[in-house]
């Protein structure tokens, strides 16, 4: 399975400076070797081939000096480029579709190069690139699986390097286990076998942080330099916060689709609206949702279930006996007059996995 990665990128002048000059040493080779492949065509009736071409570096960096500043493999690229241009232009000539040849590139249409295998090797907080620097990279997360190839893509100004990684398929063997999950207030949720999963407390600590910043900021003088200063600091605690929650909820979703056949959530859109929540309400939402959605997408490729239903009464009604339940916020314990006592969000939860499995049959 392959996979990409995309990361932003942060050179300096100087480095920036060699992106754009072996962009267009790419670039120029590029529009060189069409150039060369027309002829050839013109003179003989024949294509000349990707080796053809390929084994003519050597000797082009003999009379180009500046080729010797791009790593070798970056160029073997462009050679490829091509040759994949003509290869979808004959695949298009032959399933009789509108085939446009290949065209000479102009520099607004020649943004990128890769490095197809080696040049180039991720350390620490650097992408180390062959002829470019030690670029300062912000990896938001780690790529998974093997890295293939590396693409440095410059856009609107921002540059960035994407990463082609050949992933493992996740699929996992088969689960039985089924499992309703809750998703709570004071902790991130309760499952229908009694589990919490709880906000750490790192995240809580990070999460009150947050609380008191933001209203220090409202407190500040509008145009003020210290709102100023709060604000920025506001917004950066707020990426800290994110990259935590993030990093959690990665975790216990990987947790749940290794364990779980089929995984039972709320249908957060309707939730919302069902649900009366106190608590700083933006600050639950963003760990449910990213909960939600790591375990939606993990599921999809380890060949899970996930199922999201209508949490209309999953709090009220019995889950032994289906009997409503009426009870206030504040009550956290069910208990039915048939003699079924569990705890609040436990029975909810029981109630959710009951209403994907009515849904799924
Ligand atoms: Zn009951």
């Amino acid at each position: 399975m392959q996979r990409t990665y995309k990361f932003r990128l942060y050179p300096t002048k100087e480095e920036q400076e060699n992106i754009h000059f072996v962009l267009e040493c790419c670039r120029l080779l590029y529009n060189r070797l069409l150039a060369e492949r027309i002829a050839a065509y013109k003179q003989s009736g024949r294509s000349l081939t990707y080796y053809e071409q390929k084994a003519t570096l050597p000797e082009r960096k003999l009379y180009i000096p500046a080729l010797k500043n791009v790593h070798s493999q970056v160029l073997q690229n462009v050679v490829e480029r091509l040759d994949k241009a003509y290869q979808a232009f004959f695949r298009r000539v032959k399933n009789a579709e509108k085939a446009g040849y290949p065209r000479f590139k102009p520099e607004s249409q020649y943004n990128s190069f890769t490095y197809p295998q080696s040049g180039f090797s991720i350390e620490g907080k650097q992408l180390l690139l062959s002829k470019i620097g030690d670029v300062r990279i912000r990896l938001h997360r780690q790529p998974q699986g093997r890295i293939k190839t590396c693409t440095i893509i410059v856009k609107n100004d921002n540059y960035y390097a994407c990463f082609s990684c050949e992933v493992e398929s996740q699929r996992l063997p088969v689960s039985e286990k089924q499992i309703g999950i809750d998703l709570g207030v004071s902790q991130l949720a309760v499952t229908s076998d009694g589990d919490r999963i709880e906000s750490p407390k790192f995240l809580r600590k990070s999460e009150d942080k947050l609380k008191r910043k933001q209203r220090a900021v409202s407190k500040k003088k509008h145009g003020s330099n210290r709102r100023r200063k709060a604000v920025r600091e506001l917004a950066k605690l707020h990426e800290k916060v994110a990259n935590q929650r993030r990093d959690y909820a990665h975790k216990e979703s990987r947790k749940l689709v290794n364990e779980y056949g089929l995984i039972a959530f709320e249908d957060l859109n309707i939730q919302r609206m069902v649900k009366n929540h106190r608590l700083a309400k933006s600050i639950v939402d963003a760990g449910w949702s990213g909960l939600v959605q790591f375990v939606t997408y993990k599921a999809e490729s380890a060949g899970r279930q996930v199922v999201q239903v209508n949490p209309y009464n999953t709090s009220q009604q019995c889950s032994n006996c289906g009997e409503i339940v009426k009870k206030s916020l504040a009550v956290r314990v069910h208990q039915c007059s048939c003699g079924y006592v569990a705890d609040r969000d436990e029975n909810a939860a029981i109630n959710i996995l009951k209403l994907a499995l009515q849904n799924v049959s």
